[in-house]
């Protein structure tokens, strides 16, 4: 699965004079080199794709445009807002802990233990810390990650894609365009019509469920 916890483990391991007698001298030279290679690699991604996190309040505009949806879910407005920002610990006092370290320290829950990966009902799936719609169940599907998935946001507008190079494979994380929210990630191997599958965290949101 892309979307687990799993950090990747230092690539260089510390290179003792007894290899050299194991091995023979040219075959650790090699090796050396390799894991040089390995590091320098390593290295250079990791200062060159840095992970998503959610935005401190010096960065990013202040003024935010998102499309606004009613409680039966049909789009209403389209409005500018001042960005949501808060402090770290007026989150962590506002949300469940879980959902305070999704949302503000994009982390990621672990599979099938949300209350929304196995969820069927019709409705608007809303950010646990702003409430601005994200999702609808009408273009939720069961991707059998135990994350809730869909196959677009409810309104582009609504949600921001970020460059994620804190596993080794590079991701696009999806946050909250009002509040920043890290809400989950975006893969290319959705189903039709778009192609995409956004593997959303339950603890980033919250049900509003239409009769
Ligand atoms: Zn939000």
């Amino acid at each position: 699965m892309e979307n687990d916890l799993e950090q990747p483990s230092e690539p260089v391991e510390p290179c003792e004079p007894s290899l050299v007698q194991l091995f023979g001298r040219r075959a650790f030279i090699v090796s050396v080199a390799t894991a040089v290679s390995a590091a320098a690699f390593w290295g250079l991604r990791r200062s060159t794709v840095a992970a998503a996190r959610p935005m401190t309040p010096d960065e990013g505009p202040k003024t935010v445009t998102i499309i606004e949806f009613s409680a039966d879910g049909k789009q209403t407005d389209t409005v500018s807002l001042p960005r949501l920002i808060k402090s770290d610990g007026e989150w962590k006092k506002m949300l469940s802990p879980t959902s305070y370290r999704v949302t503000r320290h994009a982390d990621t829950e672990l599979p099938f233990t949300g209350d929304s990966w196995n969820l069927h009902d019709r409705g608007v799936f809303r950010c646990v810390c702003c409430d601005l719609a994200l999702f609808s169940s009408e273009t939720k599907f069961d991707s059998g990650t135990g994350w809730p998935s869909f196959w677009q946001p409810i309104a582009q507008e609504n949600v921001v894609d970020t460059v994620d190079g804190s596993l080794m494979e590079v991701r696009t994380a999806v946050s909250c365009r009002l509040c920043d929210a890290h809400l989950g990630h975006v893969f290319n191997d959705g189903p039709a019509p778009t192609g995409l599958r956004y593997c959303m965290n339950s603890a980033a949101m919250h049900f509003v469920k239409l009769g």
